[in-house]
């Protein structure tokens, strides 16, 4: 008798699943244990595996289809063995299927009065739009040409996060465990078991957003879109064949991908990797040159000096991560010199040559001298550039600059109904929250609400050791501006907390107005840094004075004691720190 293979119950609310892929094809011999399908609930992607060995006799549930838990779904029996004729519990009709074959992946005709909107890419900027737009009514199609969860969750911030995590505590055992009392014999770094937690965080995270669009009834269409005309695209399915589409908005969300600078000798050299490379190395590296003294290119320099490459930084400018006031800076180049990262300033690349050790980075010094740098790999950390070359911007009538879609502070291109969000965009922050937010507001724009993107609450955060975020003004951006404003700072040395996170290394600088002691600006470096920028964020959105710091109380023992003693410095009425 043929066992039933049954949809299963994966957690208390769960009520039906759909399949996202079947591993085996009917016929196919499985045994106990092996992979057998990919299940999608409201929140999570689960492989199942099978519980007994035997033929795939029979597929009930066809991929992209959903039905109740604890129905039958396929039989395993016996090669040649008649199955039952049931079919599959009906699945319920709201759940559209996930990946409906290509007639029926067209955005379906829109219940009357129902906006349709496609959102093309599925990174923070695409899905967040998505879910908001379907949340305010709309019937939303994400196009999506790879991985749901985009750069972000695949190949940026949560891997390099994953990466730094792992160095963190490497770091903290070989430099604090002795003093705290912490010893730990023949610490070593495990370097695929790295990488392997690092795929095993994006993989639950990026199930996790067809799950949240599944569960907001957005569909996903598998596929790469351009333009053919204002408003109306083409997509090209994995499988060679082409759908042309249209709604009655479109969000352009297609992100950003490393840009390779013109340096002779970089694209020849299998040596020479970019962030996505070195967040997918199979072995670690014994030395590595980094070019560019930009935020990703020093997280990955702090993770891998502490997984113990030896890494040598060089920047074409007199000084690093320009966006942050510099004060901060100054702190965390000291750190990242104590690591052992050597920096080579003022030494922009000529060329790239290869060396039997990898390659060889050849740069002059300001004086005009050629020096050479040779290491094992040769880390591309110069930027990123909007990713819309094959988008075809030109016949959607799209105006952009050298790429990058210009609009304006609603989400909105200059052709009416396109909007455009997060990376690829003209002139504004390449940070995943930066694109979530705007996803917000071209949907509510869309949806005929009227939100506006501020850039004046946007935190910047570099998750280098130790971490640092800002928001608002620079003391230099304040100068600059001839700003009549107050600074007051606070040593994370004099905070009971940052003591015994990290030894007191670090600081926080608020800058305010002179006059009315309006934040201005919030600067951290230190433990949690990044976590704690949203109460400058939070400041500076409700116009907040250094006064109403002062008079919110702060929980004892935090870190965040120290934004209220910066701000009573600015007044000359810190308790615990000279004024
Ligand atoms: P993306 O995340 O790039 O998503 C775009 C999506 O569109 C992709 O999935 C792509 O496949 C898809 N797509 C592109 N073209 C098409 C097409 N023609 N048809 C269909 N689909 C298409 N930001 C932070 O805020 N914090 C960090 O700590 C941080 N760390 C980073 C570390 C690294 C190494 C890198 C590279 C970036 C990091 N970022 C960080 C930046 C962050 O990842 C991006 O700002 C963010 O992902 C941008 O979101 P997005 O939705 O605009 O684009």
């Amino acid at each position: 008798m043929a066992t039933e293979v049954l949809m299963p119950k994966m957690g208390l609310t769960m009520t039906e699943g759909t399949i996202e892929e079947w591993k085996f094809k009917e016929g196919d011999t499985v045994k106990k244990g092996d992979i057998l399908f990919s299940v999608a609930t409201d929140k999570l992607t689960n492989d199942v595996e099978c519980d007994t060995d035997g033929v795939l006799l029979k597929i009930l549930l066809p991929e992209g289809e959903t039905g109740p838990c604890k129905s039958v779904i396929a039989y395993i029996g016996e090669a040649g063995e008649a199955v039952p004729g049931a079919a599959p519990a009906a699945a319920a009709p709201a759940a559209a299927p996930a990946a409906a074959p290509a007639a029926a992946a067209a955005p379906a005709a829109a219940p009357a009065g129902k906006k349709t909107v496609i959102v093309i890419g599925g990174g923070p900027g695409g899905y967040v739009a998505a879910i908001r737009a379907a949340q305010l009514g709309a019937e939303v199609t994400v196009v999506e040409k790879q991985h749901l969860g985009g750069t972000c969750l695949n190949v940026g911030c949560i891997p390099t996060k994953c990466l730094l995590h792992s160095a963190e505590l490497v770091e903290d055992i070989k430099n604090q465990g002795k003093e705290i009392g912490v010893e730990v014999e023949g610490v070593k770094v495990n370097f695929p078991q790295v990488i392997a937690h690092k795929n095993a965080i994006s993989k639950q995270l990026t199930s996790g957003v067809a799950g949240l669009l599944k569960l907001n009834k957005v569909k996903k269409v598998d596929g790469e879109a351009a333009f053919v005309g204002e408003k109306r695209i083409r997509v090209t399915k994995p499988d060679g064949s082409a759908e042309e589409m249209t709604a009655d908005a479109i969000i352009v969300a297609t992100g950003s991908v490393n840009a390779v600078p013109p340096i002779p000798g970089i694209r020849e050299n299998p040596n020479c990797i970019d962030s996505t490379g070195a967040l997918s190395l199979e072995k670690l590296p014994e030395s590595m040159v980094v070019i560019g003294g930009g935020v990703i290119g020093l997280e990955l320099a702090c993770a891998y000096a502490a997984f113990g490459t030896r890494i040598t930084v060089v920047e074409a400018m007199d000084h690093m991560l320009p966006m942050l006031d510099g004060d901060l800076t100054a702190v965390g180049v000291a750190h990242m010199k104590k690591m052992g990262i050597a920096f080579a300033l003022e030494c922009p690349v000529q060329a790239v040559e290869t060396s039997p050790v990898g390659a060889k980075v050849v740069c002059t010094t300001k004086s005009g001298d050629t020096v050479t740098f040779e290491a094992e790999k040769v880390l591309v950390a110069i930027g990123r550039k909007a990713n819309t070359a094959s988008l075809d911007l030109e016949a959607g009538g799209i105006r952009n600059d050298r790429g990058r879609i210009l609009v304006n502070d609603r989400m909105q291109t200059n052709v009416p109904g396109v909007y455009a969000i997060g990376d690829c965009v003209f002139g504004k922050a390449q940070l995943a929250h930066t694109a979530s937010a705007m996803g917000e507001v071209a949907a509510e724009n869309i949806m005929g609400h009227d939100s506006t993107y501020d850039e004046s609450t946007n935190p910047t955060c570099v998750y280098m050791e130790p971490e640092a975020a800002s928001v608002g003004l620079t003391e230099e951006q304040c100068k600059a501006k001839g700003l009549d404003y107050k600074v007051g700072k606070f040593p994370m040395s004099a905070n009971g907390k940052a003591l015994i996170i990290n030894g007191g290394e670090g600081l926080v600088k608020i800058i305010s107005d002179a006059k009315y002691g309006e934040v201005l600006g919030m600067h951290i470096i230190g433990p949690r840094a990044t976590d704690l920028i949203s109460e400058g964020a939070l400041a500076i959105r409700l116009e907040a004075t250094v006064d109403e710091l002062i008079s919110t109380i702060h929980s004892h023992p935090t870190v965040t004691e120290t934004i209220r003693e910066a701000a009573l410095n600015a007044m000359g009425r810190a308790i615990h720190t000279k004024n």
